[in-house]
Parts: structure tokens; sequence; C-alpha cells
């Protein structure tokens, strides 16, 4: 394994950070300004416009690979960045020594946000779910050569 994954527990190499070391920044993280304006399409259709990742992840939850923790001096405190292999969303946050959390945001990719639908509550999850199955057997069935019922064509 080539060193990819720094996992730092317990006493620290202070390690050289290449991050932008930045102290850790006011509880509110970066993250929750999750738009809560007017929906401007329905959720079927964001839903149906999603990359595949976005609907795997909305589903299924991220897949937080790799991940990394850095030292950093002036802030005195890990920074932690956990990605997203699958749809790139990155988690930032700063954990002390003893493992408190004391800033946390979330960087998505462009379209992840669901600025046009609003906020997805219960239901549009459940529009999500059914587009991760929808698009799950459209895959297989294309595979397996349309072996459904009703389409091939009757013969007489
Ligand atoms: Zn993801």
């Amino acid at each position: 394994m080539a060193g990819s994954l720094q996992e730092t527990v317990g006493v620290l190499p202070p390690l050289h950070s290449s991050f932008p070391s930045r102290a850790p920044s006011p509880r509110k993280g970066a993250n929750t300004l999750m738009a809560e304006q007017s929906p401007r399409r329905s959720i079927e259709s964001w839903a149906h416009d999603l990359p595949v990742s976005f609907v795997e992840c909305r589903t299924m939850g991220h897949r937080w690979q790799p991940h990394s923790a850095t030292w950093d001096r002036e802030a005195r405190a890990y920074h932690v960045i956990h990605a997203c292999d699958r749809c790139r969303t990155q988690r930032k946050a700063w954990w002390t020594r003893n493992g408190e959390v004391t800033a946390a945001g979330y960087t998505y990719p462009e379209g992840y946000l669901t600025r046009d639908v609003g906020y997805v509550g219960a239901d549009g999850r459940g529009v999500l779910r059914t587009e991760y199955l929808t698009r799950m057997f459209n895959t297989t069935t294309r595979r397996a050569n349309a072996n459904g019922h009703g389409d091939a064509a009757p013969e007489s």
C-alpha cells in the first residue's frame, strides 16, 4: 500500500500539511446551506436526470474512501478528509487530539445538491429508491436480452 491512506491515531507525527491551514472555523460548518428554495421541478424528473452515482449515494449512503488525516500545527487539530469515490463528495472536519469534532462541512460535486427541487424528505427518498430500482432493472434486463414478458413478439 503506497500510503495514500494515512490514518494517524494517537500520537501524531506532525506531517507537513499541504492544506490551506485555516483555523477551525466557527461551529456551523460550510454545510448547512442546503438551499430551502421553492421547488421548481418535480422530484421525479430531477431523480431521473441524476447521474447514477448520485442516485446510488443518495440511496445507500456515501462510500467514504479514500480518507486521510493530517496534523495541522497551527490549528492544533487534525484535518480529516473523507472523500466518496463514487460521487466525489468530500467531508472535511477538524478533530482534536481527543477526538472532538470542532468543525465539519461537506463539499458536494456540481449537481449533487437539490436546488431545483427543495428539500428531499422521506417521500423524495422514496422517489430516489424507485429511480435506483428502475435503473438497476433496466440495466439487467437490457443485458439479459429483455426476457421479461410482454414485449417479445408473439409467435403464431
Ligand atoms: Zn457519494
